[in-house]
């Protein structure tokens, strides 16, 4: 069902936690029926979507406690404060839908060989509640046009597929002796779910292994910085994020000796201004004189 992505805009909605604790419990709630009438009916398809839906509400669970951990603010223990613990509620999503999978699998790759019979009512029925349920989060986030609005919305679209696929499989099943169909969607909406999984792994690793955020080019940086005033060249720039959203930006810059100190306030808010568009949240600029050696002074 929904899914709380970060907000990369960077303002928080009155409530937002809120909505998040509702959906939430939501979810689980849906969750655990799915995992109890997919044993009941005998369908590891709904296992599947029942192992999908797990995962958005670890992430929406995850997304509400780590909302009130960054919410500390920095310390003498984490300088930095602690905005990077959500990567953790990624990785443990992540190593819960693994596991998950592989449970699922195990269960739906022999039953393809050896198909058991299923309640194609009550699989109908399963399918019918999760498009209602999905369907209705897509209305009531249709007027919104945030980018993290979008990507709920488009989420939720896809939960809405994966139930009219199961919905689909259950119309099969009751005109048709064909038991097979069951296992066969399980098996696609894992590999789905284990593709997810890749992706947001890979999008954790980025930040861990502090890649420049994707919507931010150091060429740009410099070449704005280079064409303020009284700076001669850019040098040891360093790009990067700590959770996704909020971009840190290190650099050393190379002014001439005569500068003042007072000169020197106004030329590093032309630069901060000359970057204001660039969604970077934290700026820390060294000046060095031309006449300087730096140690760190190389093509970056
Ligand atoms: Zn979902
Ligand atoms: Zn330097």
């Amino acid at each position: 069902m929904a899914h709380e992505h970060h907000d990369h805009t960077g303002h928080h909605h009155h409530g937002a936690s809120d909505n998040i604790k509702v959906a939430f419990f939501l979810n689980l709630g849906f969750t655990i029926l799915e995992i109890f009438g997919g044993l009941w009916i005998n369908s590891v398809a709904i296992l599947s979507d029942a192992l999908h839906d797990l995962g958005d509400s670890l992430s929406l669970g995850l997304a509400w406690y780590f909302e009130k951990v960054a919410k500390r603010g920095r310390d003498q223990q984490f300088t930095f404060g602690y905005k990077r613990f959500s990567l953790l509620g990624a990785v443990i999503n992540s190593v819960v839908l693994l596991v998950g999978s592989f449970f699922v699998l195990s269960e739906a790759i022999p039953r393809i060989f050896n198909p058991e019979p299923v309640n194609a009512v009550g699989m109908m029925g399963f399918a019918v509640l999760g498009i209602v349920a999905n369907g209705a989060a897509v209305l009531r986030l249709k007027g919104g046009d945030s980018l993290n609005e979008r990507v709920v919305r488009l989420h939720l679209m896809e939960d809405v597929l994966g139930w009219v696929a199961v919905l689909l499989g259950g119309i099969v099943l009751y005109f048709f002796d064909f038991p097979v169909i069951d296992p066969l969607l399980s098996v696609g909406i894992t590999l789905y779910v284990l593709y997810n999984v890749v992706r947001n792994l890979r999008q954790s690793m980025k930040i861990l292994l502090q890649a420049t955020p994707q919507h931010i080019d150091p060429k740009e940086v410099e070449k704005r910085l280079v064409e303020v005033p009284d700076v001669h060249s850019i040098h040891d720039l360093h790009i990067w994020t700590l959770d996704g959203s909020y971009n840190v930006l290190t650099l050393h810059a190379v002014v001439p000796p005569a500068l003042q100190v007072e000169q020197t306030e106004a030329l590093k808010k032309r630069m901060r201004s000359a970057m204001a568009d660039l969604d970077i949240q934290h700026v820390t600029v060294e000046l060095e004189t031309t006449e300087e050696k730096c140690s760190h002074e190389g093509p970056l």
